[in-house]
Order: structure tokens, then sequence, then C-alpha cells
């Protein structure tokens, strides 16, 4: 495909996908398709020479649409809010055509610049975005793992590092999402879940109950994983008490907000960040919340240092003239190659401004606060939890 034909293919694409977003309604939410579906419609082997484009978006309708579930649907309400717009999908458009990988700022200026600036306006000093919750949390999780080692070996210094791993243990609530349990499996540290009260809150007084029991087994607590919007019932976490003990027990507090992070750009939500200044690091996803498509995940963390010393390994390949002034976000996560999100960012927070991201927010809480009230006028169903943000949590009697 060369420009010319790109310029006409990607306006059809372009008109695809607007037709597909204006009658997205008419469509099924959920596909009417069996495992292996797509094994009868698609030919077993690659095709040996290439085909034309006409040829391939035919089958888009044909055998891709039939089996995809369409979460931007307006009907659609499993799991979480997909956030999407259109000037997040130009914004993506316009990453995926620049095509850099920007794991340091040589290999991308603007790219590195571009993501400290719009992370600044989102919340002054969230550093760096990634692809998931998942990812943030696991970064946040070998932070603390290295930061507690580091200050075990200073302690013990001939003692194997393998037995000082054994002896240390993380923590969340019985709610927390399960990619906690899955960062303690990877960074093979012990995860103990904690019981929540009856507004499916995790307390102070149990963390500090399920501390003072492990230290008396001879093990070593570094990492509380707090969740503030829980995926079951969006519950909050007391930050402020867990945030007290965490500071007191010199443990590592890392705050999963994933979804109702984003609330947090309107001051009449910020009550719930009380206590925050306890925290070692945060997280949320814009793609929950933020009408950015997936993906985009941001995470501050207050000392940066405990973040990069855990994940630098700094070969000659890698390093230009820059690296004593510059970001090079390749230290600060998993992967080394890293997309250009902040792009779509960008782009939709110049779109609509602080106020019109406000705005939706404000909106689906005042939905869902109606649909409570309406929920509510039925003796046959109750409502579970509380009403914070946009989800509303009811069961039949
Ligand atoms: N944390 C919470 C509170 C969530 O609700 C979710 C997803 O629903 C996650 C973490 C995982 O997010 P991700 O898919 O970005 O890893």
């Amino acid at each position: 495909m060369d420009s010319s034909e790109f310029r006409d293919r990607g306006k059809e694409m372009v008109d695809y996908i607007a037709d597909y977003m204006d009658t997205l309604s008419l469509r099924r939410v959920t596909p009417e398709v069996e495992p292996g579906y797509l094994r009868d419609l698609l030919p077993s082997r690659a095709p040996r020479k290439g085909e034309n484009f006409t040829a391939i978006m035919k089958d888009i309708e044909r055998a891709i649409m039939p089996g995809i579930t369409h979460w931007q649907h307006p009907n659609f309400h499993a799991y979480f809010p997909a956030g999407n717009s259109y000037p997040s999908i130009l914004g993506d458009m316009l990453s995926a055509a620049i095509g850099c990988i920007g794991f340091s700022w040589a290999a991308s200026p603007a790219c590195t610049e571009l993501e400290i600036i719009t992370l600044d306006w989102v919340g002054k000093s969230i550093i760096s975005t990634y692809g998931s919750a998942s990812e943030c949390i696991l970064v946040a999780l070998l932070a603390a793992r290295h930061t507690a080692m580091r200050q075990l070996k200073n302690r013990f210094p001939f003692i194997e590092d393998g037995l000082l791993l054994s002896k240390l243990v993380a923590y969340s609530s019985k709610l927390a999402h399960s990619c906690v349990e899955k960062a303690g499996m990877i960074g093979f540290v012990k995860m103990r879940q904690l019981d929540v009260d009856e507004k499916y809150s995790l307390r102070g007084q149990v963390l500090d109950n399920a501390i003072e029991e492990d230290r008396r087994l001879g093990l070593i607590p570094f990492f509380v994983c707090g969740t503030l919007g829980t995926t079951a019932c969006c519950s909050f976490d007391n930050i402020q008490e867990i945030g007290e003990v965490c500071a007191k027990e010199n443990v590592w507090l890392h705050v999963d907000a994933a979804y109702a992070g984003n609330a947090m750009i309107c001051p009449e939500f910020q009550h719930l960040l009380k206590g925050i200044e306890n925290a070692n690091s945060l997280n949320f996803n814009t793609n929950k919340w933020l009408q950015v498509n997936f993906d985009c995940s941001l995470m501050w963390v207050k000392d940066n240092e405990a973040l990069t010393t855990a994940l630098t390994v700094d070969p000659l390949y890698l390093q230009h003239k820059h690296g004593d002034k510059a970001i090079d976000f390749r230290h600060w996560g998993i992967p080394l190659s890293r997309r250009f999100r902040a792009i779509k960012l960008w782009f939709v927070i110049r779109t609509y401004g602080l106020e019109g991201l406000q705005h939706r927010i404000r909106e689906h809480v005042r939905l869902a606060k109606l649909f409570k009230k309406l929920v509510e006028t039925d003796d046959r169903f109750e409502i579970m939890g509380e009403v914070t943000m946009g989800l509303v949590c009811f069961r039949l009697q």
C-alpha cells in the first residue's frame, strides 16, 4: 500500500469507524458465536500472495464483527467502562503513524516530554504511563520489594537473598483486584487478603493486627495495596487509617484507584483521597473513565528513585549524552519499548478540557444515583454497598 492508496483507504476506514459508532446501538451487544467459530470462516493457511484491501474489509463484517462484543455499545454494562472518544482514536492513529518507541528521551524527545507535561496536567507529579493497572501494581510491588530487600541486606549482610525474600509479606483487602494477587505471584512474595468492614472497606485496625501477627511469626511486612473503588462494588479502603499503619510500620502503601481515581479531577470527590500523603504510589486508568481508549494507565510515585533503582539495567547501546538531565522511561517500568500514549491523552484533554472531562464523570455519577433511587422504589430489589461513583450494585430481595 502506498501513500496514495493509504489516503483513500484511510478515509474509508474513518467512514467505517464513524458509521460503526453511529449505528452501534442497532447491533447486538454480545455475539452469538461458539468457541472456534472463526476457524470455519477463515482459511487455515496464510495467503501466499498479498490480498486486495477491499477483500480484507469485506471480511470484517462477514467474519470479525459477528464475534465482537461491542464494549462501546450504549447497552454494554459488563466489567468496567471502556473509555473512548474520537479525539482519542485520532491521537492513537497519529501515534501509530509516528511509530516511535519512546524508551529513552533520546529515542524520541517529544514522546517523553509530552508524557511529563500531560501527566502534570492531570495531577502534579503523576509520573508515567503504563499499559494497565496490573502493570502499575506489579511495578509498585517490585519497587517496594527492592526497597525492603536493600534495607534487609544492610541489616543482615550475610543472610541469603532467597531466605530474606521468603519472609516478605504483602497485604490487600479481600476485595482487591485479582491483579494484586498476581503481582504477589510474579514478585514471589506472600500475599495476605484481609477482611473488610460492613462498608466493604479495609480498616487500619485489621491491617495493624495482621502485621503484628506476622511479625510475631518472623515475617517481614513490606507492601500494602489499598483500593479506591473496588472492582466488585466500588467500595473505598480507609486510606487515612491504613496509611498511618503503613507509615508506622515502614511499609510501602500503593493505592489502586484504577476506576475511581479518574473522578479525583473533580474537587467534590477529592475527600476520598484523605490520607493519601502516606501513600508511596497510586495508579488510575484513564482508559476506564477519562474518555481515553485502551491503553493508558497513569501512575504516581512518591520516591521515583525507589522505582528506578529497582528497575534500571543500563546497557551501553541504550545510553545517550543527555542521560543525566533527561528522563528515560525505560527505567520506570518493565518493557523497554513504550508506545506514545501521551499523544492520545493530550488530544483528549485539549479537546474536552478539564471541564468537559469533569462533566462526563459528574453525569455518570448523577445517573448512577438516579438509578439507585429508581431501584429503591421497587421492593423486589435491594441496593448493596454505597453508590459513590458510577456503579450501582443491587440484587433481588
Ligand atoms: N484494579 C481495579 C480496581 C480494577 O477495577 C481493575 C480492572 O477492572 C484492575 C485493577 C485491573 O486493570 P487492568 O486491566 O488495567 O490491569
